[in-house]
């Protein structure tokens, strides 16, 4: 069956051993699945966000943190682990098991065929904690749509407005058409936020948007998309923990100042985005970024 389930609709056929853009045939790997303390507080609460890692992505961000797994086969000493829905299930079930707070799946996007089967599956088998949808936002609302009532709550970057930034830093001119749609219909599938007695969230959209060193008009034009297309109580995360990888060219080899970062807080409290989640200054280390070694707690 020729794969269209992303925005790039490649057509590989991937069941044949095809590979898509995204870096993934037949098999889908995971590279890490632990027990994950760097989300949001409503997301990693005190006993940690239950994160499942996938290999591959659809898209190619020049300044990507997970370049080992996002481009898969690039890192074979990460150990990932094949997974088929039973496998998946098995892992969701373990992370319960563990006490975290929900199952974060990372960059699912080229596994919703493996991910609709194995949620119904860990249902099943007595996974009650809520499914977290951790995406780079470059989604297909017909895809989305597959995951209707099985995702409880989303959690997608919208990083650029702009097709000219899109493009010249993740390869994708098209992406704010297909994330503002995408947003849209997550957004309609969960609502805005809902938290239980101790904070954690239980549903809804969380719009997570990283600030980049030297683009804080592209960050207010963001801002301003969220603030005229959903409710005003939509929770933003606004994160200033950029870090660049070794190599980057400018703009990009430089952290993100306090000044641009406190421009885009007083743009998003400017356009009412009350609900935001901000991120102090020192998040932006690489200390934050799992090892991908294929441990699995
Ligand atoms: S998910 Fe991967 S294989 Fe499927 S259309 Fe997108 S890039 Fe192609």
């Amino acid at each position: 069956m020729n794969c269209f389930d992303c925005p790039i609709m490649c057509g590989a056929d991937r069941e044949a051993g095809e590979k898509g853009v995204c870096g993934v045939g037949a098999q889908s790997c995971i590279a890490r699945a632990a027990r994950h303390y760097y989300e949001e507080p409503p997301i990693s609460g005190t006993r940690g966000s239950g994160a499942v890692f996938f290999m591959g992505c659809n898209m190619r961000c020049v300044f990507c943190q997970n370049i080992g797994i996002s481009t898969v086969g690039s890192d074979p000493s990460c150990g990932a682990l094949p997974a088929d829905e039973d496998a998946l299930a098995d892992i969701m079930l373990r992370l319960q098991e563990l006490g975290s707070h929900n199952i974060n799946l990372v960059t699912p996007t080229p596994h919703i065929r493996l991910i609709e089967k194995a949620i119904p599956k860990a249902r099943e088998r007595g996974l009650l904690i809520p499914i977290v949808c951790n995406t780079n936002g470059y989604e297909r609302v017909e895809s989305l749509k597959r995951l209707e009532g099985l995702i409880d709550i989303y959690l997608p970057d919208l990083k650029y407005v702009s097709p000219r930034l899109a493009e010249r830093y993740s390869g994708r001119a098209d992406y704010f058409e297909y994330a503002s749609r995408a947003v849209d219909e997550m957004q309609r599938q969960t609502g805005t936020l809902e938290l239980d007695d101790e904070g954690i969230a239980k549903r809804g959209l969380i719009v997570r948007h990283l600030v980049l060193p030297c683009a804080v008009d592209e960050t207010r034009r963001v801002l301003d998309y969220i603030a005229s297309a959903l409710p005003k109580e939509t929770c933003v995360s606004l994160m200033s923990q950029y870090t660049p990888i070794p190599g980057m060219k400018k703009p990009l080899d430089r952290r993100l100042t306090k000044a641009e970062y406190s421009r885009a807080v007083d743009h998003a409290l400017a356009l009412g985005l009350d609900n935001l989640f901000i991120q102090k200054m020192s998040s932006a280390d690489s200390a934050f970024t799992p090892e991908f070694n294929g441990y699995f707690e």
